[in-house]
């Protein structure tokens, strides 16, 4: 890493004397002739050491000393003044802001040496912890600027890794302790070699910079040098919390503009290890940015789609198992864009997600599937029910329960007609805060379901806390059901735990008679899948429920339908 001295004096041949001095110096040595241009070059160059004078016009070396301290904390500091000046010493010493205080004339071999120890202190304070190898931000971002400015850039990569489900872990152990375990576990200044050098960015997220003597064929053997100590320290505290890791990495190549590009594209392949089933190394591709640009259209469009109505919603039939009746539907969006043309909710929901547009189109979702289904069924004595998805961040808007309340009343449907998918992974987040909106959705008279069971953080000991009527057993786990007995007596155990607790099974996502024959047999209560039906628009969903009349309503069901008509 390039270290810069900056040194500051209104007299032209002292600082052309200093630079004589240090012509020779391993140093890069750059001049100012006031407290204000020395302020213009901090801001712009990472300087290591700053050496000023006290009497300048304008601001003293003291003031200069004191602001450049709160651009560059690590930065060593040094007041040179003439002789007998008290007043300088005193308010250097007042303001807190040098490190040293030399007095002109200096001696040469003095001068140097005094240079020499600042720019050693700087080093150690480049460290966010002295005796850990962790660097901070900035001094991370300048270390990567200057090592792919060096030429045979191709021997260098940044990784960047943090700790799997961060929020959650969190939650159990506290982010104290959770800290203090990343720092003890991260390496001394002793424990790696001096081509790895690591930074911590924030409570959960690590970079690091790896620069390899020859070849990149021991960059993997590098990163697990970085990462191992992550890995072996798993099991916090003799907790039953394991921690593991997800790691992201990328090679600067010739084409690498910038520490800040390297860093970026470390994040995103980070990000794709994120959201992959596993923990694992992911190299970054190219292609990867351009889902990230892909993503960044999709969200300037998001802005007008609800304006526009480019929304539409398919619904899917859900099947009784017993009897080949209508159970209901789950409304799903779908979203017609005049520039992208289709786009799958697997590519929007997510960002939607980021922003508020989620509560808005949440909304509509909610509005026009209940609007829909008056119109279907309305009139009729049978009254199936309609399933809407809720993202997580739309039950964190404090005025959630409000809406669906006044939708409800806007179209006179029973409630119990509309039901909410919730999944699973929101509810063990913040149980206290979810129970409360869970039970006022239930006060409400509208049904809960967990959708996506058995895929989120473990969840069988809270189950019986929550007021849930469904449980929908993921798609992942009736896919391999036919593979192995060990994945049916899964679903078989799922389906008994549910029913134990007194909760209705929907098993989604089946393709064929097989899975529906398993299914039936371990009492299953209703099929959604394939097998019955994609989802279809609501122009076909007529067919549908010619084909699977709904379900004559048992005697209770009857009255209250009957109310709610005369009402
Ligand atoms: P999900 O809630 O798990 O919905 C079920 C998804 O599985 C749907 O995908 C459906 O088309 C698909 N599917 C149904 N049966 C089968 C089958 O037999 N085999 C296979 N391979 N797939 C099947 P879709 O419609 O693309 O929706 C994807 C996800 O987008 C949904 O997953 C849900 O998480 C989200 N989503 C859809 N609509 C909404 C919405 O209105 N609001 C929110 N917040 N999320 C939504
Ligand atoms: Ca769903
Ligand atoms: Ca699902």
């Amino acid at each position: 890493m390039k270290k810069i001295i900056l040194f500051v004096d209104d007299e032209q041949s002292i600082l052309s004397a200093i630079k004589r001095l240090f012509r020779k110096s391993p140093y890069n040595i750059l001049t100012a002739g006031n407290a204000k241009d020395a302020l213009d070059v901090i801001r712009t160059v990472p300087i290591s050491v700053l050496v000023s004078d006290y009497t300048m016009p304008g601001e003293t070396g003291a003031e200069l000393l004191a602001m450049a301290k709160s651009i560059r904390p690590e930065m060593s500091r040094i007041i040179l003044s003439g002789n007998n000046d008290q007043e300088a010493l005193l308010q250097s010493i007042n303001l807190g802001s040098a490190d040293r205080f030399l007095t002109k004339p200096w001696d040469d071999s003095e001068l140097i040496s005094e240079v020499d120890n600042a720019m050693a202190a700087w080093e150690e304070k480049r460290y966010t912890w002295p005796d850990k190898k962790l660097l901070n931000q900035t001094s991370f971002i300048q270390m990567v600027d200057e090592l792919i400015s060096e030429p045979e850039t191709t021997n260098r990569a940044v990784i960047y890794f943090g700790v799997r489900d961060f929020e959650n872990v969190q939650q159990l152990v506290g982010i104290e302790e959770l800290r203090n375990f990343l720092y003890e576990i991260s390496p001394t200044l002793n424990s790696v070699e001096s081509s790895v050098t690591l930074a911590i960015l924030d409570d959960n997220n690590f970079c690091g910079i790896i620069k390899l003597e020859n070849e990149a064929a021991s960059l993997k053997q590098k990163i697990s040098d970085l990462i191992e100590p992550f890995l072996e320290a798993s099991a916090l505290d003799n907790q039953k919390i394991s921690i593991s890791l997800d790691v992201g990495y990328c090679v600067a190549s010739p084409e690498t503009a910038s520490a800040i590009d390297l860093i970026s594209n470390a994040l995103t392949a980070y990000q794709h290890a994120k959201s992959s089933e596993s923990g694992n190394y992911v190299d970054y591709q190219s292609w990867m940015s351009e889902k990230k640009n892909y993503d960044r259209i999709i969200e300037s469009n998001l802005q007008h789609a609800l304006k526009d109505i480019e929304f539409v919603l398919h619904y899917q039939p859900k099947i009784n198992i017993s009897n080949n009746t209508m159970h209901g539907a789950e409304a799903l969006i779908r979203w017609n864009s005049k520039t992208l043309g289709m786009v799958s909710p697997f590519d929007f929901i997510h960002l939607a997600e980021r922003s508020e547009a989620i509560n808005d189109i949440g909304h509509w979702v909610m509005n026009e599937a209940i609007r829909q289904w008056v119109e279907w069924f309305g009139q009729s004595e049978v009254q199936p029910i309609v399933s809407v998805n809720v993202s997580p961040r739309q039950l964190k808007d404090f005025s959630f329960v409000k809406r669906v309340e006044s939708v409800l009343q806007e179209h006179s449907i029973d409630p119990s007609r509309l039901e909410l998918e919730i999944t699973e992974s929101l509810m063990v987040e913040d149980i206290k805060t979810t129970l409360k909106i869970l039970n006022d959705i239930k006060a409400l008279g509208v049904a809960l379901s967990i959708d996506d069971f058995g895929t989120g953080y473990s969840s069988l000991s809270y189950l019986n806390q929550l007021p849930v009527d469904t449980l929908k057993i993921d798609r992942s786990f009736i896919f391999p059901m036919m593979e192995s007995e060990e994945k049916r007596r899964l679903v078989k155990n799922l389906i008994r735990l549910g029913h134990d607790l007194g909760i209705d099974i929907v098993a989604e996502g089946v393709e064929d008679e097989q899975q529906l024959e398993v299914l039936k047999e371990y009492g299953c209560d209703v099929i959604q899948g394939y097998f019955y039906s994609p989802p279809v628009p609501s122009g076909d969903y007529a067919r549908l429920i010619e084909k699977f009349p709904p379900q004559v309503a048992d005697t209770q069901d009857f009255q209250q339908v009957g109310m709610l008509k005369s009402a």
